[in-house]
Protein backbone atom coordinates (compact mmCIF):
# COMPACT_ATOMS: atom_id res chain seq x y z
CA UNK A 1 0.00 0.00 0.00
CA UNK A 2 1.24 3.50 -0.71
CA UNK A 3 2.11 6.12 2.04
CA UNK A 4 -0.35 8.38 0.01
CA UNK A 5 -3.58 5.77 0.48
CA UNK A 6 -2.06 4.79 4.06
CA UNK A 7 -1.87 8.38 5.24
CA UNK A 8 -5.91 8.68 3.93
CA UNK A 9 -6.84 6.01 5.76
CA UNK A 10 -5.23 6.66 8.76
CA UNK A 11 -6.66 10.32 8.70
CA UNK A 12 -9.80 8.22 7.95
CA UNK A 13 -9.26 5.88 11.29
CA UNK A 14 -8.22 8.82 13.21
CA UNK A 15 -11.59 10.93 12.29
CA UNK A 16 -13.66 8.08 12.83
CA UNK A 17 -12.33 6.35 16.03
CA UNK A 18 -13.49 9.38 17.54
CA UNK A 19 -17.18 8.18 16.89
CA UNK A 20 -18.82 7.30 20.45
CA UNK A 21 -18.02 3.10 19.41
CA UNK A 22 -14.72 4.22 17.91
CA UNK A 23 -15.44 2.42 15.06
CA UNK A 24 -14.62 2.86 11.26
CA UNK A 25 -17.74 4.23 8.73
CA UNK A 26 -19.39 1.52 11.03
CA UNK A 27 -22.73 2.26 9.58
CA UNK A 28 -22.14 3.08 5.83
CA UNK A 29 -19.31 0.72 4.86
CA UNK A 30 -19.97 -2.25 3.02
CA UNK A 31 -23.55 -1.78 3.13
CA UNK A 32 -25.83 -2.53 -0.23
CA UNK A 33 -26.13 1.16 -1.95
CA UNK A 34 -29.06 3.21 -0.67
CA UNK A 35 -30.75 2.75 -3.89
CA UNK A 36 -30.80 -0.76 -4.44
CA UNK A 37 -33.76 -2.23 -2.66
CA UNK A 38 -33.62 -5.72 -0.92
CA UNK A 39 -36.39 -6.64 -2.80
CA UNK A 40 -36.35 -4.61 -6.18
CA UNK A 41 -33.08 -6.57 -7.75
CA UNK A 42 -32.92 -9.54 -5.84
CA UNK A 43 -29.91 -11.94 -6.95
CA UNK A 44 -31.23 -15.35 -8.36
CA UNK A 45 -33.68 -17.22 -6.04
CA UNK A 46 -31.34 -19.02 -3.77
CA UNK A 47 -32.32 -22.57 -1.72
CA UNK A 48 -32.53 -21.49 1.11
CA UNK A 49 -33.12 -17.84 3.21
CA UNK A 50 -34.16 -19.16 6.55
CA UNK A 51 -30.99 -18.10 8.16
CA UNK A 52 -32.81 -18.40 11.98
CA UNK A 53 -34.45 -21.39 10.96
CA UNK A 54 -30.54 -22.63 9.37
CA UNK A 55 -28.64 -20.78 12.68
CA UNK A 56 -30.70 -22.39 15.53
CA UNK A 57 -30.04 -25.59 13.50
CA UNK A 58 -26.37 -24.91 13.37
CA UNK A 59 -26.10 -23.86 17.17
CA UNK A 60 -28.33 -27.21 17.68
CA UNK A 61 -26.19 -29.50 15.84
CA UNK A 62 -22.59 -28.08 17.22
CA UNK A 63 -24.26 -28.84 21.18
CA UNK A 64 -25.98 -32.06 20.04
CA UNK A 65 -22.42 -33.09 19.10
CA UNK A 66 -20.74 -32.44 22.48
CA UNK A 67 -23.73 -34.31 24.33
CA UNK A 68 -23.87 -37.59 22.28
CA UNK A 69 -24.52 -40.71 24.16
CA UNK A 70 -21.70 -41.10 26.25
CA UNK A 71 -22.37 -44.02 28.72
CA UNK A 72 -21.78 -43.35 32.71
CA UNK A 73 -18.33 -44.80 32.38
CA UNK A 74 -17.21 -42.21 29.32
CA UNK A 75 -18.52 -39.24 31.33
CA UNK A 76 -16.62 -40.49 34.24
CA UNK A 77 -13.41 -40.75 32.41
CA UNK A 78 -14.47 -37.57 30.39
CA UNK A 79 -14.74 -35.68 33.56
CA UNK A 80 -11.33 -36.54 34.84
CA UNK A 81 -9.57 -35.48 31.85
CA UNK A 82 -11.53 -32.41 32.07
CA UNK A 83 -9.89 -31.35 35.14
CA UNK A 84 -6.44 -31.69 33.39
CA UNK A 85 -7.62 -29.93 30.15
CA UNK A 86 -10.44 -32.68 29.15
CA UNK A 87 -10.68 -32.19 24.60
CA UNK A 88 -9.33 -28.21 23.93
CA UNK A 89 -11.44 -28.70 21.08
CA UNK A 90 -14.87 -29.73 22.07
CA UNK A 91 -14.45 -26.95 25.06
CA UNK A 92 -13.77 -24.47 22.48
CA UNK A 93 -17.01 -25.03 20.54
CA UNK A 94 -18.65 -24.33 24.04
CA UNK A 95 -16.99 -20.83 24.44
CA UNK A 96 -17.68 -19.72 21.06
CA UNK A 97 -21.69 -20.41 21.44
CA UNK A 98 -21.27 -19.24 25.08
CA UNK A 99 -20.24 -15.77 22.99
CA UNK A 100 -23.04 -15.78 20.86
CA UNK A 101 -25.09 -17.83 18.49
CA UNK A 102 -23.56 -16.68 15.33
CA UNK A 103 -21.56 -13.36 14.78
CA UNK A 104 -24.13 -12.09 13.70
CA UNK A 105 -25.46 -11.53 16.96
CA UNK A 106 -22.21 -10.71 18.33
CA UNK A 107 -21.21 -7.05 19.09
CA UNK A 108 -18.22 -6.86 16.33
CA UNK A 109 -15.68 -4.13 17.22
CA UNK A 110 -15.30 -2.72 13.88
CA UNK A 111 -12.03 -1.40 14.70
CA UNK A 112 -10.90 -4.59 13.56
CA UNK A 113 -11.72 -3.51 10.02
CA UNK A 114 -10.36 -0.88 7.37
CA UNK A 115 -11.57 0.11 4.37
CA UNK A 116 -8.78 -0.11 1.32
CA UNK A 117 -10.79 0.56 -1.42
CA UNK A 118 -12.63 3.79 -2.47
CA UNK A 119 -15.75 2.11 -2.98
CA UNK A 120 -17.28 1.69 0.30
CA UNK A 121 -20.92 0.44 -0.45
CA UNK A 122 -21.97 -2.56 -1.71
CA UNK A 123 -22.79 -3.16 -5.56
CA UNK A 124 -26.32 -3.98 -6.78
CA UNK A 125 -27.32 -7.24 -7.76
CA UNK A 126 -24.01 -8.47 -5.83
CA UNK A 127 -24.17 -12.71 -5.63
CA UNK A 128 -21.96 -13.47 -3.27
CA UNK A 129 -19.26 -12.12 -0.37
CA UNK A 130 -16.04 -13.67 -1.12
CA UNK A 131 -13.30 -14.08 1.96
CA UNK A 132 -9.75 -13.77 0.00
CA UNK A 133 -7.88 -16.17 2.94
CA UNK A 134 -4.25 -15.33 3.09
CA UNK A 135 -2.32 -14.88 6.24
CA UNK A 136 -5.01 -16.24 8.58
CA UNK A 137 -5.80 -19.79 7.31
CA UNK A 138 -8.32 -20.91 9.93
CA UNK A 139 -11.81 -21.18 9.68
CA UNK A 140 -12.76 -20.69 13.49
CA UNK A 141 -11.33 -18.00 15.43
CA UNK A 142 -10.53 -15.84 12.66
CA UNK A 143 -11.86 -12.21 12.77
CA UNK A 144 -11.95 -12.00 8.67
CA UNK A 145 -14.00 -14.79 8.31
CA UNK A 146 -16.23 -14.02 10.73
CA UNK A 147 -16.47 -10.25 9.50
CA UNK A 148 -17.15 -11.60 5.76
CA UNK A 149 -19.88 -14.17 7.35
CA UNK A 150 -21.36 -10.94 9.16
CA UNK A 151 -21.78 -9.56 6.20
CA UNK A 152 -22.85 -12.11 3.51
CA UNK A 153 -25.81 -12.91 6.26
CA UNK A 154 -26.89 -9.33 6.79
CA UNK A 155 -27.21 -9.05 2.32
CA UNK A 156 -28.46 -12.65 2.63
CA UNK A 157 -25.76 -13.76 0.53
CA UNK A 158 -23.68 -16.66 -0.46
CA UNK A 159 -20.17 -16.51 1.44
CA UNK A 160 -17.04 -17.97 -0.33
CA UNK A 161 -13.10 -18.30 0.18
CA UNK A 162 -10.58 -18.05 -1.70
CA UNK A 163 -7.43 -18.76 -0.99
CA UNK A 164 -4.35 -17.75 -3.93
CA UNK A 165 -1.66 -20.29 -4.64
CA UNK A 166 1.62 -18.89 -5.46
CA UNK A 167 3.98 -21.21 -6.96
CA UNK A 168 6.99 -19.72 -5.14
CA UNK A 169 6.67 -17.24 -1.97
CA UNK A 170 10.41 -15.81 -0.76
CA UNK A 171 12.85 -18.77 0.64
CA UNK A 172 9.86 -21.07 0.84
CA UNK A 173 10.57 -24.84 0.23
CA UNK A 174 8.33 -28.14 0.49
CA UNK A 175 8.95 -28.29 4.11
CA UNK A 176 6.45 -24.90 4.27
CA UNK A 177 4.44 -25.50 0.96
CA UNK A 178 3.29 -28.89 2.58
CA UNK A 179 2.52 -27.44 6.12
CA UNK A 180 0.32 -25.02 3.96
CA UNK A 181 -1.16 -27.50 1.75
CA UNK A 182 -2.32 -29.83 4.46
CA UNK A 183 -3.59 -26.81 6.71
CA UNK A 184 -5.63 -25.37 4.04
CA UNK A 185 -7.21 -28.99 2.89
CA UNK A 186 -8.21 -28.91 6.67
CA UNK A 187 -10.12 -25.59 5.84
CA UNK A 188 -11.44 -26.83 2.52
CA UNK A 189 -13.24 -29.65 4.43
CA UNK A 190 -14.39 -27.55 7.11
CA UNK A 191 -15.66 -25.12 4.67
CA UNK A 192 -17.81 -27.56 2.93
CA UNK A 193 -19.33 -28.80 6.23
CA UNK A 194 -20.32 -25.54 6.95
CA UNK A 195 -22.29 -24.60 2.96
CA UNK A 196 -19.02 -21.97 2.16
CA UNK A 197 -17.41 -23.09 -1.23
CA UNK A 198 -14.03 -23.17 -1.04
CA UNK A 199 -11.68 -21.54 -3.98
CA UNK A 200 -8.29 -22.55 -4.36
CA UNK A 201 -7.52 -20.42 -7.06
CA UNK A 202 -4.05 -21.12 -8.33
CA UNK A 203 -1.58 -17.64 -9.61
CA UNK A 204 -1.32 -14.46 -8.05
CA UNK A 205 -4.03 -12.68 -6.73
CA UNK A 206 -3.75 -9.65 -8.82
CA UNK A 207 -4.12 -12.17 -11.91
CA UNK A 208 -6.94 -14.73 -10.57
CA UNK A 209 -8.75 -13.19 -7.82
CA UNK A 210 -10.43 -9.91 -9.76
CA UNK A 211 -11.58 -12.12 -12.97
CA UNK A 212 -13.60 -14.43 -10.36
CA UNK A 213 -14.90 -11.66 -8.55
CA UNK A 214 -16.32 -10.31 -11.86
CA UNK A 215 -17.38 -13.50 -12.96
CA UNK A 216 -19.37 -14.36 -9.97
CA UNK A 217 -21.08 -10.54 -9.38
CA UNK A 218 -19.26 -10.77 -5.92
CA UNK A 219 -19.89 -7.78 -4.38
CA UNK A 220 -17.50 -7.14 -1.90
CA UNK A 221 -14.05 -8.67 -0.83
CA UNK A 222 -12.97 -9.08 3.09
CA UNK A 223 -9.43 -10.19 3.51
CA UNK A 224 -6.73 -10.24 6.23
CA UNK A 225 -3.76 -8.77 7.11
CA UNK A 226 -0.13 -8.98 7.06
CA UNK A 227 2.56 -6.04 7.01
CA UNK A 228 5.13 -7.39 5.16
CA UNK A 229 6.09 -5.71 1.74
CA UNK A 230 4.95 -8.70 -0.73
CA UNK A 231 1.48 -9.45 0.71
CA UNK A 232 0.84 -5.72 1.31
CA UNK A 233 1.57 -5.26 -2.77
CA UNK A 234 -0.83 -7.88 -3.32
CA UNK A 235 -3.55 -6.63 -1.24
CA UNK A 236 -2.51 -3.03 -3.07
CA UNK A 237 -2.08 -4.80 -6.73
CA UNK A 238 -5.81 -6.70 -5.83
CA UNK A 239 -7.75 -2.97 -4.78
CA UNK A 240 -6.73 -1.80 -8.37
CA UNK A 241 -7.76 -4.01 -10.59
CA UNK A 242 -10.91 -5.06 -8.66
CA UNK A 243 -14.01 -3.61 -10.36
CA UNK A 244 -14.34 -0.44 -9.25
CA UNK A 245 -18.08 -1.04 -7.62
CA UNK A 246 -16.76 -3.61 -5.50
CA UNK A 247 -15.13 -3.04 -1.95
CA UNK A 248 -12.19 -4.26 -0.84
CA UNK A 249 -12.19 -4.29 3.45
CA UNK A 250 -8.72 -5.68 5.47
CA UNK A 251 -9.38 -7.47 8.89
CA UNK A 252 -6.19 -7.46 11.41
CA UNK A 253 -7.19 -11.32 12.22
CA UNK A 254 -3.62 -11.96 13.19
CA UNK A 255 -3.07 -9.24 16.31
CA UNK A 256 -5.16 -9.22 18.65
CA UNK A 257 -5.16 -4.78 18.94
CA UNK A 258 -4.71 -4.30 15.50
CA UNK A 259 -1.55 -3.38 13.85
CA UNK A 260 -2.78 0.53 12.84
CA UNK A 261 -4.77 0.83 16.35
CA UNK A 262 -1.89 -0.57 18.48
CA UNK A 263 -0.12 2.50 17.37
CA UNK A 264 0.04 4.98 14.45
CA UNK A 265 3.36 4.80 14.47
CA UNK A 266 6.62 2.56 14.62
CA UNK A 267 7.92 1.76 18.19
CA UNK A 268 10.83 2.10 19.44
CA UNK A 269 10.51 -0.97 21.68
CA UNK A 270 8.58 -3.28 24.09
CA UNK A 271 8.73 -0.51 26.14
CA UNK A 272 7.11 2.36 24.25
CA UNK A 273 4.02 -0.46 22.67
CA UNK A 274 3.66 -2.39 26.09
CA UNK A 275 1.02 -0.19 27.79
CA UNK A 276 -0.59 1.04 24.16
CA UNK A 277 -1.09 -3.15 23.98
CA UNK A 278 -2.40 -3.41 27.40
CA UNK A 279 -4.58 -0.33 27.97
CA UNK A 280 -6.82 -1.51 24.59
CA UNK A 281 -7.00 -5.50 25.37
CA UNK A 282 -9.84 -5.23 27.40
CA UNK A 283 -11.91 -4.10 24.65
CA UNK A 284 -9.99 -6.37 21.82
CA UNK A 285 -9.24 -9.35 24.05
CA UNK A 286 -12.65 -11.00 23.65
CA UNK A 287 -14.19 -14.94 22.63
CA UNK A 288 -14.96 -15.80 19.49
CA UNK A 289 -18.39 -16.51 18.31
CA UNK A 290 -18.73 -19.67 15.82
CA UNK A 291 -19.08 -19.27 12.17
CA UNK A 292 -22.04 -21.17 11.52
CA UNK A 293 -23.32 -23.35 9.04
CA UNK A 294 -23.74 -21.05 6.03
CA UNK A 295 -27.73 -20.43 5.52
CA UNK A 296 -27.77 -18.53 1.93
CA UNK A 297 -26.67 -21.33 -0.62
CA UNK A 298 -23.98 -20.32 -3.79
CA UNK A 299 -25.47 -20.53 -6.92
CA UNK A 300 -22.21 -22.24 -8.06
CA UNK A 301 -19.75 -25.00 -6.82
CA UNK A 302 -15.89 -24.78 -6.42
CA UNK A 303 -13.45 -26.85 -8.69
CA UNK A 304 -12.83 -29.72 -6.79
CA UNK A 305 -9.00 -29.31 -5.66
CA UNK A 306 -7.01 -32.37 -6.72
CA UNK A 307 -4.13 -31.96 -3.77
CA UNK A 308 -2.12 -34.71 -4.48
CA UNK A 309 -1.73 -32.61 -8.25
CA UNK A 310 -1.39 -29.15 -6.51
CA UNK A 311 1.22 -30.78 -4.16
CA UNK A 312 3.14 -32.27 -7.20
CA UNK A 313 3.16 -29.04 -9.13
CA UNK A 314 4.42 -26.43 -7.03
CA UNK A 315 8.08 -25.15 -7.77
CA UNK A 316 9.85 -25.13 -4.98
CA UNK A 317 12.76 -26.43 -3.31
CA UNK A 318 12.10 -30.04 -2.31
CA UNK A 319 15.31 -30.55 -0.73
CA UNK A 320 14.37 -29.11 2.81
CA UNK A 321 11.90 -31.95 3.64
CA UNK A 322 8.94 -31.40 5.99
CA UNK A 323 9.13 -32.42 9.44
CA UNK A 324 7.15 -34.70 11.39
CA UNK A 325 6.61 -33.15 14.88
CA UNK A 326 4.73 -30.37 13.69
CA UNK A 327 1.60 -31.87 12.40
CA UNK A 328 -0.04 -29.34 9.54
CA UNK A 329 -4.01 -27.78 10.47
CA UNK A 330 -5.75 -25.83 13.14
CA UNK A 331 -7.05 -28.90 14.27
CA UNK A 332 -3.35 -29.86 15.36
CA UNK A 333 -2.59 -26.73 16.22
CA UNK A 334 -5.11 -26.25 19.32
CA UNK A 335 -3.83 -30.21 20.39
CA UNK A 336 -0.04 -28.83 20.64
CA UNK A 337 -2.15 -25.54 22.45
CA UNK A 338 -3.90 -28.18 24.81
CA UNK A 339 -0.45 -29.97 25.37
CA UNK A 340 1.40 -26.56 26.05
CA UNK A 341 -1.34 -25.94 28.92
CA UNK A 342 -0.86 -29.20 30.20
CA UNK A 343 2.95 -30.19 30.04
CA UNK A 344 4.65 -27.74 29.54
CA UNK A 345 3.26 -24.02 31.07
CA UNK A 346 4.27 -24.83 34.69
CA UNK A 347 7.72 -24.39 33.72
CA UNK A 348 7.54 -21.68 30.91
CA UNK A 349 9.11 -19.13 33.04
CA UNK A 350 11.60 -20.74 34.35
CA UNK A 351 12.93 -22.95 31.85
CA UNK A 352 12.01 -20.95 28.48
CA UNK A 353 15.91 -20.55 28.52
CA UNK A 354 16.94 -24.02 28.68
CA UNK A 355 17.42 -25.35 24.97
CA UNK A 356 17.20 -28.79 26.89
CA UNK A 357 13.96 -28.22 28.27
CA UNK A 358 10.77 -28.86 27.16
CA UNK A 359 9.05 -25.56 28.33
CA UNK A 360 8.22 -23.63 25.16
CA UNK A 361 4.68 -23.77 23.35
CA UNK A 362 6.28 -24.59 19.84
CA UNK A 363 3.29 -23.39 18.52
CA UNK A 364 4.95 -20.84 16.25
CA UNK A 365 4.65 -22.75 13.25
CA UNK A 366 0.67 -22.67 13.76
CA UNK A 367 0.69 -19.00 14.54
CA UNK A 368 2.73 -18.43 11.37
CA UNK A 369 0.59 -19.88 9.32
CA UNK A 370 -2.25 -18.57 10.78
CA UNK A 371 -3.50 -22.02 11.61
CA UNK A 372 -3.93 -21.34 14.89
CA UNK A 373 -5.24 -17.99 16.47
CA UNK A 374 -2.66 -16.35 19.01
CA UNK A 375 -5.98 -14.58 20.63
CA UNK A 376 -7.46 -18.16 21.33
CA UNK A 377 -3.95 -19.06 22.51
CA UNK A 378 -3.87 -16.32 25.16
CA UNK A 379 -7.37 -17.05 25.84
CA UNK A 380 -6.80 -20.45 27.06
CA UNK A 381 -3.72 -19.95 28.47
CA UNK A 382 -4.93 -16.83 30.79
CA UNK A 383 -7.28 -19.29 32.66
CA UNK A 384 -4.16 -20.60 33.89
CA UNK A 385 -3.04 -17.13 35.48
CA UNK A 386 -4.17 -18.13 39.18
CA UNK A 387 -1.67 -21.28 39.07
CA UNK A 388 1.13 -20.34 37.11
CA UNK A 389 0.97 -16.35 37.05
CA UNK A 390 4.71 -16.10 36.17
CA UNK A 391 4.46 -18.29 33.40
CA UNK A 392 1.33 -16.62 32.05
CA UNK A 393 2.95 -13.36 32.42
CA UNK A 394 5.61 -14.59 30.23
CA UNK A 395 3.65 -15.59 27.14
CA UNK A 396 1.85 -12.69 26.95
CA UNK A 397 4.40 -10.69 26.85
CA UNK A 398 6.39 -13.06 24.08
CA UNK A 399 3.24 -13.80 22.50
CA UNK A 400 1.14 -10.33 22.60
CA UNK A 401 3.64 -7.43 23.05
CA UNK A 402 6.56 -9.12 21.29
CA UNK A 403 4.81 -10.75 18.48
CA UNK A 404 2.78 -7.29 17.26
CA UNK A 405 6.25 -5.29 18.06
CA UNK A 406 7.44 -7.31 15.44
CA UNK A 407 4.33 -6.51 13.16
CA UNK A 408 4.49 -2.95 13.98
CA UNK A 409 8.37 -2.51 12.95
CA UNK A 410 7.78 -4.48 9.45
CA UNK A 411 4.48 -2.06 9.22
CA UNK A 412 5.91 0.88 9.40
CA UNK A 413 9.55 0.86 8.66
CA UNK A 414 9.97 -0.28 5.14
CA UNK A 415 13.89 -1.26 5.67
CA UNK A 416 12.98 -3.77 7.96
CA UNK A 417 15.03 -6.62 6.64
CA UNK A 418 18.15 -4.65 5.91
CA UNK A 419 21.02 -2.70 7.98
CA UNK A 420 19.12 0.05 6.37
CA UNK A 421 16.51 0.02 8.88
CA UNK A 422 18.35 0.11 11.91
CA UNK A 423 18.33 3.12 14.60
CA UNK A 424 21.00 5.83 13.71
CA UNK A 425 22.95 4.47 16.84
CA UNK A 426 23.29 0.70 15.71
CA UNK A 427 23.70 2.18 11.94
CA UNK A 428 26.99 4.28 12.99
CA UNK A 429 28.32 1.85 15.11
CA UNK A 430 28.43 -1.34 13.21
CA UNK A 431 30.05 1.63 10.38
CA UNK A 432 32.42 2.13 13.17
CA UNK A 433 33.34 -1.60 13.85
CA UNK A 434 32.55 -2.38 10.04
CA UNK A 435 36.24 -3.26 9.49
CA UNK A 436 37.22 -4.51 12.46
CA UNK A 437 39.50 -8.10 12.19
CA UNK A 438 37.02 -11.22 12.60
CA UNK A 439 38.05 -14.07 14.72
CA UNK A 440 36.55 -16.02 11.55
CA UNK A 441 35.30 -15.39 8.36
CA UNK A 442 32.66 -18.41 7.10
CA UNK A 443 31.26 -18.47 3.46
CA UNK A 444 26.84 -19.06 3.84
CA UNK A 445 27.72 -22.93 2.09
CA UNK A 446 30.20 -22.88 5.31
CA UNK A 447 26.82 -22.50 7.72
CA UNK A 448 24.69 -23.54 6.05
CA UNK A 449 25.89 -26.68 6.54
CA UNK A 450 26.95 -26.28 10.01
CA UNK A 451 30.82 -26.16 9.83
CA UNK A 452 32.11 -23.75 12.08
CA UNK A 453 34.81 -24.43 14.81
CA UNK A 454 32.00 -23.51 17.21
CA UNK A 455 29.72 -27.36 18.27
CA UNK A 456 27.15 -25.28 19.96
CA UNK A 457 26.43 -22.80 16.60
CA UNK A 458 26.76 -26.10 14.50
CA UNK A 459 24.15 -27.81 16.71
CA UNK A 460 21.41 -25.14 16.84
CA UNK A 461 22.03 -25.24 13.15
CA UNK A 462 21.16 -28.48 12.56
CA UNK A 463 18.00 -28.10 14.78
CA UNK A 464 17.12 -25.96 12.57
CA UNK A 465 17.39 -27.87 9.42
CA UNK A 466 16.56 -30.66 10.41
CA UNK A 467 13.28 -29.95 12.92
CA UNK A 468 12.00 -27.04 11.20
CA UNK A 469 12.47 -25.20 14.73
CA UNK A 470 15.59 -23.56 16.34
CA UNK A 471 15.13 -22.82 19.92
CA UNK A 472 14.13 -19.66 20.82
CA UNK A 473 17.30 -18.84 22.83
CA UNK A 474 19.17 -20.30 20.86
CA UNK A 475 18.24 -18.47 17.79
CA UNK A 476 19.40 -15.00 19.44
CA UNK A 477 23.24 -16.84 20.16
CA UNK A 478 23.12 -18.23 16.18
CA UNK A 479 22.45 -14.81 14.27
CA UNK A 480 25.00 -12.69 16.84
CA UNK A 481 27.70 -15.09 15.65
CA UNK A 482 26.62 -14.46 12.11
CA UNK A 483 27.72 -10.97 12.78
CA UNK A 484 30.68 -11.89 14.31
CA UNK A 485 32.44 -14.64 11.25
CA UNK A 486 31.27 -12.70 8.11
CA UNK A 487 32.48 -9.78 6.17
CA UNK A 488 29.95 -6.88 7.09
CA UNK A 489 27.18 -6.35 9.27
CA UNK A 490 24.97 -6.60 5.79
CA UNK A 491 26.18 -9.94 4.47
CA UNK A 492 25.66 -11.34 8.22
CA UNK A 493 21.73 -9.90 7.88
CA UNK A 494 21.33 -11.55 4.11
CA UNK A 495 22.68 -14.89 5.80
CA UNK A 496 20.58 -15.22 8.53
CA UNK A 497 17.29 -14.11 6.77
CA UNK A 498 18.36 -16.50 3.83
CA UNK A 499 18.97 -19.40 6.62
CA UNK A 500 15.88 -18.70 8.81
CA UNK A 501 13.62 -18.28 6.05
CA UNK A 502 14.68 -21.67 4.43
CA UNK A 503 15.03 -24.18 7.36
CA UNK A 504 12.57 -22.49 10.36
CA UNK A 505 8.92 -23.91 9.51
CA UNK A 506 7.85 -20.38 10.99
CA UNK A 507 10.23 -18.30 9.08
CA UNK A 508 9.01 -15.35 6.27
CA UNK A 509 7.26 -13.99 9.48
CA UNK A 510 7.65 -10.56 11.21
CA UNK A 511 9.07 -11.76 14.12
CA UNK A 512 11.61 -13.70 12.06
CA UNK A 513 12.82 -10.18 10.57
CA UNK A 514 13.01 -8.65 13.71
CA UNK A 515 14.77 -11.28 15.64
CA UNK A 516 17.56 -11.16 13.08
CA UNK A 517 17.55 -7.16 13.06
CA UNK A 518 17.61 -7.28 17.06
CA UNK A 519 20.19 -9.45 17.07
CA UNK A 520 22.20 -8.20 14.79
CA UNK A 521 21.14 -4.11 14.40
CA UNK A 522 20.13 -3.81 17.72
CA UNK A 523 16.46 -3.02 17.06
CA UNK A 524 14.52 -2.88 19.95
CA UNK A 525 17.14 -3.10 22.33
CA UNK A 526 19.77 -0.56 23.47
CA UNK A 527 24.22 0.34 23.65
CA UNK A 528 25.51 -1.77 24.97
CA UNK A 529 29.58 -2.19 26.43
CA UNK A 530 31.61 -1.21 22.98
CA UNK A 531 33.33 -4.29 21.75
CA UNK A 532 35.04 -5.50 18.44
CA UNK A 533 32.99 -6.03 15.21
CA UNK A 534 29.68 -5.35 17.66
CA UNK A 535 30.19 -2.11 18.67
CA UNK A 536 27.45 -1.17 21.09
CA UNK A 537 25.57 -4.22 19.34
CA UNK A 538 24.68 -6.53 22.41
CA UNK A 539 27.03 -9.29 22.48
CA UNK A 540 26.75 -12.90 23.46
CA UNK A 541 28.99 -15.72 24.07
CA UNK A 542 29.64 -19.40 24.20
CA UNK A 543 30.65 -19.14 28.38
CA UNK A 544 27.56 -17.57 28.53
CA UNK A 545 25.43 -19.94 27.14
CA UNK A 546 27.61 -22.47 29.37
CA UNK A 547 26.16 -20.42 32.61
CA UNK A 548 22.78 -21.08 31.36
CA UNK A 549 22.22 -24.41 30.36
CA UNK A 550 23.88 -27.99 29.74
CA UNK A 551 25.73 -26.91 26.38
CA UNK A 552 26.92 -30.20 25.98
CA UNK A 553 24.17 -32.07 26.24
CA UNK A 554 22.92 -30.14 23.63
CA UNK A 555 25.74 -30.38 21.75
CA UNK A 556 25.50 -34.04 21.87
CA UNK A 557 21.90 -34.02 21.18
CA UNK A 558 22.60 -32.52 17.52
CA UNK A 559 25.88 -34.03 17.08
CA UNK A 560 26.34 -34.02 13.17
CA UNK A 561 27.28 -37.91 13.12
CA UNK A 562 23.33 -38.28 14.71
CA UNK A 563 22.01 -36.72 10.93
CA UNK A 564 25.18 -38.70 9.18
C1 LIG B 1 17.37 -14.56 15.04
C2 LIG B 1 15.93 -14.83 15.38
C3 LIG B 1 15.09 -15.32 14.41
C4 LIG B 1 13.73 -15.56 14.70
N1 LIG B 1 12.94 -16.03 13.70
C5 LIG B 1 11.61 -16.19 13.93
C6 LIG B 1 10.75 -16.59 12.87
O1 LIG B 1 11.18 -16.76 11.73
N2 LIG B 1 9.43 -16.75 13.17
C7 LIG B 1 8.93 -16.57 14.42
O2 LIG B 1 7.73 -16.74 14.63
N3 LIG B 1 9.73 -16.17 15.42
C8 LIG B 1 11.05 -15.96 15.23
N4 LIG B 1 11.85 -15.55 16.25
C9 LIG B 1 11.25 -15.24 17.57
C10 LIG B 1 11.22 -16.43 18.56
O3 LIG B 1 12.49 -16.98 18.69
C11 LIG B 1 10.24 -17.48 18.11
O4 LIG B 1 8.96 -16.90 17.92
C12 LIG B 1 10.07 -18.62 19.12
O5 LIG B 1 11.30 -19.22 19.36
C13 LIG B 1 9.07 -19.62 18.55
O6 LIG B 1 8.94 -20.74 19.37
P1 LIG B 1 7.68 -20.96 20.32
O7 LIG B 1 6.43 -20.78 19.56
O8 LIG B 1 7.89 -22.24 21.03
O9 LIG B 1 7.86 -19.70 21.27
P2 LIG B 1 7.32 -19.37 22.73
O10 LIG B 1 8.51 -18.97 23.52
O11 LIG B 1 6.45 -20.42 23.25
O12 LIG B 1 6.50 -18.01 22.48
C14 LIG B 1 5.14 -18.00 22.09
C15 LIG B 1 4.97 -17.09 20.90
O13 LIG B 1 5.39 -15.78 21.23
C16 LIG B 1 5.96 -15.15 20.10
N5 LIG B 1 7.36 -14.82 20.37
C17 LIG B 1 8.21 -15.46 21.20
N6 LIG B 1 9.41 -14.84 21.21
C18 LIG B 1 9.30 -13.80 20.36
C19 LIG B 1 10.20 -12.79 19.94
N7 LIG B 1 11.44 -12.72 20.40
N8 LIG B 1 9.77 -11.89 19.03
C20 LIG B 1 8.51 -11.94 18.57
N9 LIG B 1 7.61 -12.87 18.94
C21 LIG B 1 8.00 -13.79 19.83
C22 LIG B 1 5.88 -16.14 18.96
O14 LIG B 1 4.71 -15.89 18.22
C23 LIG B 1 5.81 -17.47 19.69
O15 LIG B 1 5.20 -18.48 18.93
C24 LIG B 1 13.22 -15.29 15.99
C25 LIG B 1 14.09 -14.80 16.98
C26 LIG B 1 15.42 -14.57 16.68
C27 LIG B 1 16.32 -14.03 17.74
Amino acid sequence: MSQKVKATKSKKEESSSKKSDGSQNNEKMLAPKPKSSSTGKSPRKRKSEGSAMEKSKAVSEASSSESSDVDAKKRKKQKKEDAVGGSLQDALKKSRLSAAASVSDFKFNKKRVRLVSVEENLKDDAEGIVYWMSRDQRVEDNWAFLYAQRLAVKQKLPLHVAFCLVPKFLEATIRHYGFMLKGLKEVAEDCKALNIPFHLLIGYAKDVLPDFVKEHSIGGVVTDFAPLRVPMQWVKDVSERLPKDVPLVQVDAHNIVPCWIASIKQEYGARTIRKKIHDQLSQFLTEFPPVIKHPYNSMFKAKPVDWKECYASLEVDRTVKEVEWAKPGSKAGVDMLQSFITQRLKSFNSDRNNPNQQALSNLSPWFHFGQLSVQRAILEVQKYRSKYKESVDSFVEEAIIRRELADNFCYYNKSYDTVEGAYDWAKNTLKVHEKDKRTHIYSLEKLESGKTHDPLWNAAQLQMVHEGKMHGFLRMYWAKKILEWTNSPGEALKFAIYLNDRYELDGRDPNGYVGCMWSICGIHDQGWAERAVFGKIRYMNYQGCKRKFDVAQFERRYHPKNFA
